[in-house]
């Protein structure tokens, strides 16, 4: 029976942290504040909006929607991006993805203040990751990935680290963090040979490939920590990349899926804002 990873505990005592920061500054006269930068108005966006706005409401995070038209011209969307790049009283800015056709992401991306770039998309954020500087911000992800082994007291130092995703937002900004905590690690992708064995050799797996109870139990050992990223349909419901039920009488301890990894990355969005803000003022 493996031990649960659950994401609650991680993402409550992240929002407690958080919150004690928020009415430090707040006793200082400085109001935590993030802006969210949507085009159009598609459902999912919508959904993800509310989500973040309840998120904030309940840390006492101010929020700002900046609603924009789908059909925006890039000189347009940019000078919307600088009045809440330049507002001293924003600290954080979320700009939703994907963008409308006719806008240049990479340019957007290049526009945003480092220091308020929450999701991390501004080339420097990227490139200190890669440099082992941790004074930037790290896509939230890997982060909530790295948060939930050591709340659960894992020492990383040292482990055999098998990721399974090489994107930009997963995989390799994850072996970077790991890489800083001296793990060993293994970074794999869909040309990689023998997969179930280099996955049962880990002491760590995180699965990230996007398809829904894709890992049996060929690919787990009693010595894997599972981390499942995976967010797949499944019913009403959602299921990670990891067959759970079978996964689970055979590994030391797994992440689940829904209230995993999700439930934190969250949290880390707004923990962001914070860090955000102690650059920014000073
Ligand atoms: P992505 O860009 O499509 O990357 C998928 C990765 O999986 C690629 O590296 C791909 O290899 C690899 N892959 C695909 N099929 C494989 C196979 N059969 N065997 C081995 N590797 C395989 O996706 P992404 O944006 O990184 O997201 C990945 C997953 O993470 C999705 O399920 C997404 O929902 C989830 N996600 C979760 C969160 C969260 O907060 N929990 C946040 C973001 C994303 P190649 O490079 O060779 O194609």
């Amino acid at each position: 029976m493996a031990t649960i990873l659950k994401g609650k505990p991680v993402a409550d005592q992240i929002k407690a942290d958080m919150m004690a920061k928020i009415e430090e500054y707040k006793e200082k006269g400085i109001q935590a504040k993030v802006a969210i930068v949507r085009v159009g108005a598609r459902p999912d966006d919508l959904s993800y909006e509310n989500r973040v706005l309840k998120n904030c409401a309940a840390i006492g995070m101010e929020s700002q929607v900046v609603e924009l038209p789908l059909d925006i011209t890039q000189e347009d969307f940019m000078a919307e991006l600088k009045k809440v790049n330049d507002d001293p009283k924003v600290h954080g800015i979320l700009v939703f993805r994907p963008l409308p056709k006719q806008l240049d992401a990479a340019a957007i991306s290049d526009a945003l203040d480092p220091r308020k770039d929450i999701d991390s998309m501004n080339p420097v954020n990227v490139s200190k990751l890669f440099f082992d500087d941790m004074t930037g911000i790290a896509p939230c992800t890997p982060e909530a990935c790295i948060a939930v082994l050591k709340h659960y007291g894992y020492d990383l130092k040292g482990k055999n680290v098998v990721i399974v995703n090489r994107s930009m937002v997963l995989g390799r900004p994850l072996a970077m963090l790991f890489l800083h905590e001296h793990a060993t690690v293994t970074v794999c992708h869909s040309r990689t040979v023998d997969l179930p064995s280099v996955c049962r050799n880990a002491d760590i797996v995180v699965t990230g490939i996007g398809r829904g109870k894709f890992f049996g139990p060929e690919y787990f050992s009693e010595k894997n920590v599972v981390v499942d990223v995976g967010i797949n349909p499944d019913g009403d419901s959602i299921c990670g990349d990891a067959d759970f039920e079978k996964a689970e009488p055979i590994v030391s301890a797994i992440t689940p899926v829904p209230g995993g990894i999700g439930t934190i990355t969250s949290m880390i969005l707004l923990q962001h804002v914070v860090k955000g803000m102690e650059m920014q003022v000073k």
